[in-house]
């Protein structure tokens, strides 16, 4: 087929199908349409992890971004070059399309609580990041569709080695795993011999080869009293290392300064201003957040304890400070619950979704599914190193 008669046919899409397909370019655009308002702010000389995502990451990629089958078009947005599904490639009635393949696939889809809400009501599982863990270890199925971001798939994959997991899109990245890059964090714990490792789960599979622990926001607390009062390296958030830090009284935290470039955003001069005209919301943040922002919050917890406290008070309204994903589950458990946005210091950016977990649509779930691809695969070796931390970890949780 013609580029041309590409071109021709990216404009027969249904209505519907076309505003889906913008809104996926928007996520893939939106890192560099928003850059200055989602930059990680004072991030000093430490790797830029945005830059890193979309620049030094990708650069031996030249880039471009590969479509899931020949025929699928190319848009060329400035410098970037980013593929189009075209309607051809799609059914109509989608959702029932997806349950149609999960069946015949005999496929468990699991969800992040900050995909979008087709995707969440489409999964067998909706859960953070422990929660989809310890689905994936126990999954008994022939194939598992990880609707979430690049490392929460590979922790799929090592959890549950030989079963073959897919996601929508893999360039689906995380500020803070691809802000820590293996080389770099090797030479970091290099530098403090005799440190134990307590890593997040937003990091790479190589990094988290590297532990001796890994954990959650929501058990991070729990790790770090487990280790006792060895040296302890904390890495790649340094906001969940101050606050861990402060739970704990251990403000001997050896921290990688890495941070999400969405819980990194908001912010506490506009959030203080939001109090004043809404002064009986109870804030909620996650401990990502900036330090500005936790001072002002009512409630500081994981992405599930945010959605467990707002569906406990149904009547009060909450001033949300994580990615605004959660609004679906607290609206399902609290139909009516008001559910304010924390603010940006850009309010013309969208900046409390995740830029990252919205490459994921409705469109690339039912090609991951159709396709069986693209597919996750970790080395063997650093999988079955990176297994033992994990493993640990869920004993423990
Ligand atoms: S919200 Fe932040 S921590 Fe979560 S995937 Fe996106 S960039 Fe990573």
């Amino acid at each position: 087929m013609s580029e041309k008669t590409n071109e021709s046919r990216i404009f027969e899409q249904t209505p519907e199908a076309s505003s889906r397909t913008v809104r996926a370019q928007d996520a893939q655009a939106r890192p560099d349409a928003t850059g200055k308002a989602c930059r990680p702010s004072g991030s000093g000389g430490q790797p830029d992890a945005r830059a890193s995502r979309w620049g030094s990451r990708n650069a031996d990629r030249t880039l471009l971004f590969r479509p899931h089958r020949a025929n699928s078009a190319w848009l060329n947005l400035g410098q970037r070059v980013f593929p189009m599904v075209l309607s051809s490639d799609l059914p109509v009635d989608l959702e029932a399309a997806i349950l149609d393949l999960k069946r015949e696939r005999n496929a468990l889809v699991l969800a992040h609580y900050y995909q979008e809400d087709p995707i969440q009501d489409l999964a067998d599982v909706v859960g953070d990041s422990l929660a989809l863990a310890r689905a994936a270890q126990t999954a008994d199925c022939d194939l598992i569709v990880f609707c979430g971001v690049h490392f929460m798939a590979e922790t799929a994959a090592i959890l549950n080695p030989g079963r073959p997991v897919v996601v929508p899109d893999l360039e689906a990245g995380c500020s803070l795993a691809d802000g820590c890059p293996a080389g770099a964090f090797g030479e970091f714990v290099g530098q403090h011999p005799g440190a134990q490792v307590l890593t997040y789960i937003n990091a790479s599979a190589e990094v988290k080869a590297m532990s001796d622990l890994i954990c959650t926001s929501s058990n991070a607390v729990k790790m770090v009293e487990s280790m006792g009062g060895a040296p302890l390296i904390f890495a790649p958030d340094r906001h969940l290392a101050r606050w861990v830090s402060k739970q704990t009284g251990r403000d001997d935290l050896i921290v990688w300064p890495g941070a999400c470039v969405v819980h990194e955003q908001f912010s506490a001069r506009e959030l203080a201003r939001l109090k004043v005209r809404n002064p009986e919301a109870d804030v909620l943040a996650h401990p990502e957040c900036d330090q500005g922002v936790l001072d002002q919050a009512d409630f500081v917890a994981s992405t599930t304890g945010i959605i467990q406290r707002a569906v406990e008070f149904p009547e009060r309204p909450s001033i949300v400070a994580t990615e605004e994903g959660v609004f679906h589950s607290i609206r399902q458990q609290a139909p009516g619950k008001v559910l304010i946005p924390a603010p940006g210091a850009d309010e013309s950016c969208s900046c409390s979704q995740c830029p990252y977990m919205r490459l994921n649509t409705l469109e690339k779930l039912y090609l991951s599914l159709r396709d069986l691809g693209p597919e996750v695969s970790v080395d063997p070796v650093i999988a079955e190193r990176a297994r033992v931390p994990i493993e640990r970890m869920l004993a423990l949780s």
